[in-house]
């Protein structure tokens, strides 16, 4: 019998994750990115390269690996229609490529800043490698940066900028910063700390125009208040869309990201997706799209193994971090809105606890290098239990990190 015939679409952690899977189980598999190179650790690129714009950019599938030789990757390739009924895909080129079962991981794109003056050169944002580099070498000594958007992304530019020695004003719309997923008295001690360190993040307020000169380079930003800042560049990060349009027209369920059960099936049963595109279907509201990295690799893996015919699912505990200069923020868990949320942890190691009728939904902290990640990582299987913990005994613990995630790691066995 022949080998069914399996394709990914995309180029990220969620498509890097479906094809390993493929290729370990024997199957050789296509995967059509349009990023010029295979699959690579994006994580690095709002770190490590905003410092130093050689720092190295990791493959994610391991040289050499003997199951690599089934995976045939074609980087520069734009998947630009699907027929599902037929089992079809089209490529820029006018290739068509037949499959039994394929997998959507197109991930998602930054938002595009939609004032007059964005358009053009010196306004950035940061996706992939070619952004990196043009926002690493924005980041000069004593250059005028305006960051747009709060959130971990403009977080993570102002701290490398900083560190460039780069003069840095982060825009946040909202009231505050990291008002998505990331509990009040977290972002507010992280918002201090990037005080402290020369970032001014301007709350409430947004661009109204970006300035230019009368050749064309950007000089300034119009805020909603009336305030014009002078800046050299402008880094974008207001979030991301997930990039559905290939499933839509394809006539695939999406709303807001495709529609996809905790088998990472969608609504056409030869076609699966994963990673930053997908958003949960619920049996009221949908759920949310988790925009982790970590959940899209595992998803990915998850969509092939279910395409390969066994009957998993997808229910990680998602965690995330974000490396802002030399602080950290982890996050673990979906709390919803309306989670009670209690502060434990130290002045200057802030936890919160989010629970749900007493029971554990989300744990996030913050600190000065990497320590807030123990109770954070330690919090996984309490949280995936939903299991109480004793807040007056975490309140107790203060400052000792090493005792809360004890305590939380306790919780979780139950
Ligand atoms: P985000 O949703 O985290 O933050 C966007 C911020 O921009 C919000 O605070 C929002 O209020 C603000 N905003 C929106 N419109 C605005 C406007 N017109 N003017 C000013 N502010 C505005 O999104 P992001 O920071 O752009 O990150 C994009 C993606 O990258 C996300 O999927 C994120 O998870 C991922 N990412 C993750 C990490 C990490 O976890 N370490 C790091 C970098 C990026």
């Amino acid at each position: 019998m022949e080998s069914p015939r399996f394709v990914v679409v995309g180029g990220g952690p969620a498509a890097a994750g479906a094809a390993r899977r493929f290729a370990e189980a024997g199957h050789p598999v296509a995967v059509l990115t349009a990023e010029p190179v295979p699959p690579y650790d994006r994580t690095v690129l709002s770190k490590d390269v905003l410092l130093d714009p050689a720092a190295p950019v990791p493959a994610l599938w391991p040289t050499g690996a003997p199951w690599l030789d089934l995976v045939f990757c074609r980087p520069r390739t734009l998947v630009e229609a699907l027929d599902p009924g037929a089992g079809v895909l089209t490529t820029d080129d006018g290739t068509t490529w037949a499959f039994d079962r394929v997998v959507l991981a197109t991930g998602a794109e930054p938002r595009r800043l939609l004032v007059p003056g964005a358009d053009g050169p010196g306004v950035l944002h940061l996706r992939d490698t070619r952004d990196a580099a043009a926002v690493s070498a924005a980041l000069v000594p004593g250059s005028r940066v305006v960051v747009v958007g709060g959130g971990v992304i403009g977080l993570e530019v102002a701290a490398a900028a900083r560190a460039r020695g780069a003069l840095v004003e982060v825009v946040e719309a909202g009231p505050r910063v990291l008002g998505r997923a990331v509990p009040s008295a977290v972002a507010a001690w992280l918002a201090r700390a990037h005080a402290e360190r020369g970032v001014v993040i301007r709350p409430g307020t947004a661009p109204q125009e970006v300035l230019r000169d009368d050749a064309g380079r950007v000089r300034g930003v119009h805020l909603s208040d009336d305030t014009v800042l002078p800046a050299d560049a402008v880094v974008v990060g207001i979030g991301v869309s997930p990039r559905d349009g290939l499933a839509r027209a394809a006539g695939i369920e999406v709303d807001d990201g495709i529609l996809v059960d905790a088998a990472m099936r969608t609504s056409h049963p030869s076609v699966l997706a994963a990673g930053d595109v997908v958003r949960r279907r619920g049996p009221g509201p949908h759920g949310v799209r988790l925009e982790s990295y970590t959940a899209a690799g595992r998803q990915g893996a998850v969509a092939a193994g279910v395409a390969l015919g066994s009957d998993e699912v997808f229910d990680d505990v998602p965690w995330t971090w974000s490396d802002q200069g030399d602080l950290t923020m982890q996050t673990t868990g979906t709390p919803p809105p309306g989670a009670e949320e209690v502060l434990v942890g130290g002045p200057d190691t802030p936890v919160v606890l989010s629970l749900l009728d007493g029971r554990l939904v989300g744990v996030c902290g913050a600190g000065v290098g990497p320590s807030v990640a123990r109770p954070v990582r330690a919090a996984g299987s309490a949280v995936a239990a939903g299991a109480t913990v004793d807040v007056g005994a975490a309140r107790a613990l203060g400052g000792d990190l090493a005792g809360l995630a004890r305590l939380l790691r306790d919780a979780g066995r139950g």
